[in-house]
């Protein structure tokens, strides 16, 4: 059931959708603007079907003909975009610009979602323009995006723009305890996830991030022994096969040197956010004294700090390790 009631920390924004329906001033076209995960779709069919909703209030009813038939994903006059790699020129022309030519089957609006509105290039984004440029009184554009920056300044002109907040650390926390998640795991997981509730739980099933998990504790537990041949030899490795995740695994490493601070100066386990993996902690906590740790969660936030500036990842890891591993 789409409504607005599961979306958090973003009121101000559903705010304006609901003052712009309210009032009768709905626009042509929104962006709807965030990363993967962070509730794009979930505002934009709200709102979609806010707009065809039969008891016309401020949110869907949920219970009339249009809100039924948008659950099934049928209604008529809401109609969803999205390909695989990129919206192309022709897509635009067939799905959008002669669709808009027919009015509304049945309910007022003729509301177009469009996923990854920001694959569309120049060709595809000029034959869209052709449309929004003087779009008839029925139609509205709903338009999803990673980095809206990407749209041509002519068609930002034309939209309102929304960008998705993602959330507070413990907001994020409390929302996956409530759905059942234990308290360690919502725990560990709000903590990778960077505010992006479709991340975490992608994190929870994904094999992958164990598998980066156990990398990061194999490095933070055995750098100390490496030579300087092996040091390097690992960064290569690090940086080649790792690029994709670097920024994960920089993360899971500050964090299990973070745990074993706490662990090793206080002895209290409540605040630890791999409190399942202490067998793991203990030997990094035997490998590093509390000085070396505090300075090797120093030098991991300097380098995801250089990583977001500076391209050269081996560099970078290189310095790093180095870092880490000097008494
Ligand atoms: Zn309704």
């Amino acid at each position: 059931m789409d409504g607005y009631d599961g979306i958090l920390n973003n009121d101000m924004l559903i705010k304006s959708l609901k003052t712009a329906v309210r009032s009768g001033r709905v626009g042509h076209a929104y962006i709807f603007d965030g990363e993967k995960g962070s509730g794009k779709t979930s505002v934009a069919r709200a709102f979609a079907k806010t707009l065809n909703c039969e008891a016309g209030g401020d949110a869907p009813c949920g219970v009339c003909a249009s809100c039924r038939a948008f659950d099934d994903n049928n209604n008529p006059d809401v109609i969803y975009i999205s390909e695989e790699k990129s919206i192309k020129v022709d897509t635009v022309r067939e799905q959008i610009n002669a669709a808009i030519m027919t009015r509304p089957f049945s309910y007022r609006y003729k509301v177009f979602v469009i996923s990854d509105a920001d694959t569309m290039n120049p060709q595809a984004q000029n034959a869209f323009l052709k449309t929004l440029e003087e779009p008839p009184s029925f139609a509205v554009f709903l338009l999803l995006c990673q980095n809206f920056n990407k749209l041509l300044p002519t068609i930002l002109s034309r939209c309102i723009l929304f960008k998705l907040r993602p959330l507070p650390q413990p907001m994020l926390k409390k929302y996956l305890t409530d759905r059942g998640f234990t308290a360690e795991r919502a725990d560990t997981l709000s903590h990778y996830a960077r505010g992006i509730v479709g991340r975490t739980l992608e994190l929870d099933t994904d094999e992958g991030f164990a598998d980066l998990t156990a990398a990061a504790f194999d490095i933070c537990t055995n750098i100390k022994k490496w030579d300087i041949v092996e040091l390097f030899s690992n960064c290569g490795v690090f940086a080649k096969d790792r690029r994709g995740d670097i920024d994960t695994l920089l993360r899971l490493m500050y964090y299990i040197f973070r745990d074993a601070l706490i662990y090793k100066t206080t002895g209290n386990t409540q605040h630890l956010i791999h409190s399942t993996r202490l067998d793991r902690l203990d030997s990094v906590c035997a490998a590093f004294s509390t000085r070396q740790l505090m300075k090797a969660c120093d030098a991991l936030e300097q380098a995801r700090g250089r990583m977001a500036v500076n391209g050269s990842i081996q560099y970078v890891v290189e310095e790093l390790f180095y870092r880490i591993k000097e008494r």
